[in-house]
């Protein structure tokens, strides 16, 4: 089973095959801590969670080392925590909670390490010390610089030119940069921002040195996998392999980059101008996290995603038929020697998760007309082996259709004693009343089902 990736860096598929595939190592650039994620930011969590699962059972969750870093030292965070009138500390602190909790109801596990920018700034000094050294970097009123001039393959990972390099987006002119193109490592900190002592005054770092130093400290100077949304590709990830590659000597760092394409909220980019930022908190209240995980993987990850409410509804039908087959398989025990060989090779195709889905509904509706018990354990097998690798079916269908799908309506203490009222209406051969409970129960979302071991119950 072969691992096939697009590389932005080879802007082609390539067959995916590590230095030491005892030692798979992958780095993610991992959230700004200033607010809440937006639906976008989950994005990257989501698709690299899936890669991340694909690279364990392939080669053994002992031999992959995922790192996504979290980036808590920042001008937004600084911005936002004297906006909030909070400590810095206290921002990253509940930002933090908050992401490991939305990217969780995502069903996204956490990564292996997940390195803090803060704790490795002594890092930072080393590597950008070492860039001087090198005449790779100069310092300038307080600021220290990269030197693109001294690097002849900058531009070489985006495929940009000098002038597009300038014309691009978040590229600074300052008159203390001998080039336009030139980016900063360090920066000072006046008065009492936060900052840190240095060979160049009170600082802090700035953004892309800090993954150079995160990913060499978590997996080397050189590993297989970088990624992030293609937003990043450049200037940040540009910038990452100007830092590393001249550090650290010329070919080092990563070997496969891939990147996400970009998720659009009904047909428009998400701005907080535009009204249409969907936080990933505020949409949890809106629908279970599986089915926004699922609405997720509707589109290849290269490509655009289109996230409307009316995709959200549908996902959360097609979660809907993914329970609902398994509830079926409920009176038999799984074949767990099953592995759902259509899902795994299709995300082996650089993980195209559309293709993916297809085959867990295949593998649905088939478990829905099979008839013979052997089958059915086989197919429940392949069922729940299609889950774990896209992140889905990680609860029972109880769990899924009694509380997941949110708590509107009757609490399940009152529907329970609705129940047993009603089997008591039956056993007085009241069935007005035994109707007329099942019927308002339906009319709140809860849908009564008599079985031959009594009556279950789900929200609708
Ligand atoms: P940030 O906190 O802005 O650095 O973003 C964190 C991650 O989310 C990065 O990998 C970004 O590329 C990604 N990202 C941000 N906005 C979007 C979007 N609208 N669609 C897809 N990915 C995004
Ligand atoms: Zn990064």
């Amino acid at each position: 089973m072969k691992l096939y990736l697009y590389n932005t860096a080879s802007r082609q598929k390539e067959e995916f095959i590590p230095n030491d595939p005892q030692n798979v190592g992958m780095y993610v650039c991992g959230p700004t801590v200033y607010d809440y994620a937006h639906i976008g930011n989950a994005r990257p969590v989501v698709i690299f969670d899936i890669l991340a699962r694909l690279l364990r059972d392939k080669y053994g969750a002992d031999c992959v080392n995922y790192v996504r870093n979290i980036t808590d030292v920042e001008d937004k965070i600084i911005d936002a925590a004297e906006k909030n009138g909070e400590s810095i500390e206290a921002l990253t602190t509940r930002t933090t909670a908050a992401f490991h909790e939305d990217m969780g109801a995502l069903g996204a596990l956490p990564p292996d390490r997940e390195p803090r920018a803060t704790l490795h700034i002594d890092g930072m000094i080393e590597m950008i010390t070492t860039l001087i050294n090198k005449g790779h970097a100069y310092e300038a009123e307080g600021h220290v610089l990269f030197d693109v001039q001294s690097m002849p393959d900058y531009g070489k990972l985006s495929g940009r030119n000098r002038d597009d390099m300038i014309a691009g987006a978040r590229v600074e002119v300052a008159p203390y940069k001998k080039d336009p193109a030139d980016f900063v490592l360090w920066k000072p900190s006046p008065g009492d921002m936060v900052g840190w002592e240095s060979p160049w005054g009170k600082g802090r770092p700035g953004w892309h040195i800090e993954c150079s130093v995160m990913s060499k400290a978590e997996l080397g100077d050189t590993f297989d996998i970088h990624g992030g949304g293609r937003d990043l590709i450049f200037p940040h990830h540009e910038n990452e392999v100007a830092q590393s590659c001249c550090a650290n000597g010329e070919g080092t760092f990563a070997k496969y980059w891939v990147h996400n394409g970009f998720l659009t909220v009904e047909g428009e980019k998400m701005s907080k101008s535009l009204g249409n930022f969907r936080t990933v908190r505020e949409l949890l209240a809106e629908a279970p996290g599986e089915a926004l995980r699922l609405n997720m993987l509707t589109a290849h990850y290269r490509q655009p995603l289109d996230w409307t409410s009316d995709g959200v509804k549908q996902s959360l039908t097609n979660v809907d038929r993914l329970y609902t087959a398994l509830q079926n398989l409920q009176d038999v025990e799984s074949d767990t020697s099953q592995v759902a060989e259509d899902v795994r090779s299709a995300l082996l195709d650089d993980l195209n998760t559309p293709k993916a889905l297809t085959a867990i509904y295949a593998i649905a509706s088939e478990a829905n007309k099979a008839t013979d018990k052997v089958e059915r354990a086989r197919l429940k097998g392949l069922l729940l082996s299609a889950g774990e690798q896209l992140g889905l079916l990680t609860m029972t269908p109880q769990e899924w259709f009694q509380n997941a799908k949110g708590e509107d309506g009757p609490s399940e203490t009152e529907i329970e004693e609705l129940i047993a009222e009603r089997a008591q209406a039956k056993q007085n051969k009241d069935f007005a009343r035994s109707d007329e409970i099942r019927d308002n129960l339906k009319a709140v979302g809860v849908l009564l089902e008599d079985g031959p071991s009594g009556t279950t119950w789900k929200r609708i």
